[in-house]
């Protein structure tokens, strides 16, 4: 009736009900530290603009040309003359974007051609490719893990592994990094009939150690627990297909799921998970990740595809790198700088440094003298850390790491770092 509709009328001027909450006023302390820090006249270490990139280890940052040592390019595949091709042929022939899931209109020719260059690269039956790494890792752990599952997992895993623990909304166990004894303890606790996923790294990237994954796995397996490994920064040149950590440490029989990534070694965009599990075909019907969201583009996995083919036999790089690993590590630990690892166990070399004043002069200094580095502080790094994270490329020359050990040593003398 007439009546009742007036009755549902909203009124012209609805008073607000109460002061509006601003949801952002929680980040005032964030923008203030950050002020901070602009304020005493350095560049921004996070706002960092590549203005032209010249090779995978040289750029030009704020006019100046700089060596790159603070990419994760461990390869250098990223100017490889037949990757650019395959990309530009892939652009030409399937146009820019799939727009749509893998699930529906989103798979083309190259995405399955690059899982299949996966499962060879691999050696596995099945490979399954997400828009990203992090994508990977949230749609693996919370597709595997669910309710009532435990997921077991190294205190300083990466920050897509746990936020996959919470979508999935296991029960979560840490344990002490790298900590063997204390990875038996925790599993040795939980309900022997649970399901339990063990998850790890082959290589940490903060501080660029290595896990003892042969005896963390074999404490898995004692337990029943399924292992993923993340080998996301071992991949092209650790072990000796360039598989992983895992691969070189001799456990690729029992470790279940490898997590990995195209973003480093491959050189584009992208993260996949390979396994020999025989219903692993699965985890497409049900990893929200990897339904509710767009396909990578043609370009992107064609270049992939093509980037992993060369990697499975690119051993003239993977020495190159670890070479470039050993001089860098060695001429800056005879300087004196405090290095997250003794000896050179990655591709990546983390100068600690005291405290967040003496991290950024360093950058800095580092930055006007032509070299970049990634700086890397709390919550990202482990133990409250303030670190300057050099990363190597099997592109850099024997007179570029001479060069940078060069930088390093006037830009520690300048700050004060080295007496
Ligand atoms: N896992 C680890 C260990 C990583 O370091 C990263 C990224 N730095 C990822 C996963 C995510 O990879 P992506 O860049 O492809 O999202």
């Amino acid at each position: 009736t007439e009546a009742a509709a007036t009755q549902h009328q909203l009124p012209v001027d609805p008073p607000a009900a109460a002061p509006e909450r601003d949801l952002m006023s929680k980040f005032d302390a964030l923008i203030a530290e950050r002020q901070a820090l602009i304020d005493t006249g350095v560049t921004d270490p996070f706002a960092i603009v590549m203005e032209q990139v010249k090779s995978p280890t040289e750029a030009v940052i704020a006019g100046r040309d700089t060596i790159l040592l603070g990419t994760y390019n461990y390869m250098g595949m990223t100017f490889d003359p037949d990757v650019i091709q395959a990309g530009k042929d892939a652009l030409d022939q399937f146009g820019s974007g799939t727009n749509g899931s893998r699930m529906l209109n989103g798979t083309f020719r190259d995405h399955m051609e690059v899982e299949q260059a996966l499962r060879d690269f691999y050696g596995v039956s099945g490979a399954i490719v997400f828009s990203t790494g992090y994508m990977a890792n949230l749609g693996m752990i919370s597709t595997l893990a669910g309710k009532g599952d435990y997921v077991i997992l190294d205190a300083d895993s990466h920050a897509s592994i746990y936020d996959g623990c919470k979508q999935g909304y296991a029960e979560v166990v840490r344990f002490r990094h790298n900590d063997i004894a204390d990875l038996d303890k925790r599993l040795g606790r939980l309900p022997k009939d649970a399901g339990k996923l063990v998850v790890l790294e082959g290589v940490y990237s903060m501080l660029g150690d290595v896990a003892p994954l042969k005896e963390m796995v074999a404490v898995a397996k004692k337990h029943g627990a399924m292992v993923l490994s993340d080998e996301a920064h071992s991949m092209g040149f650790y072990g000796p297909n360039g598989r992983g950590v895992y691969e070189a440490q001799g456990c690729e029989g029992d470790v279940d799921f490898i997590v990995g990534t195209f973003s480093k070694s491959v050189g584009t965009v992208g993260g996949f998970c390979v396994s020999n599990h025989p219903k692993f075909e699965a985890i497409r019907l049900a990893c929200r990740p990897y339904i509710f969201t767009a396909s990578l583009p043609p370009s992107v996995v064609a270049t992939a595809a093509v980037s992993i083919r060369k990697l499975q036999h690119a051993h003239e790089k993977r020495a190159r790198l670890w070479e470039s690993a050993r001089t860098l590590h060695a001429g800056l630990k005879e300087m004196g700088f405090r290095l997250g690892t003794e000896t050179p166990d990655s591709a990546i070399l983390a100068v600690i440094l005291e405290d967040q004043t003496q991290a950024v002069a360093m950058w800095q200094a580092l930055l006007d003298g032509g070299l970049y580095v990634n700086m890397a502080r709390p919550p990202a790094t482990p133990a409250g850390t303030y670190l300057l994270r050099c990363s190597l490329c099997a592109e850099h020359t024997p007179e570029q790491i001479q060069k940078v050990l060069g930088m390093f040593e006037a830009a520690g003398r300048a700050v004060g770092v080295l007496a």
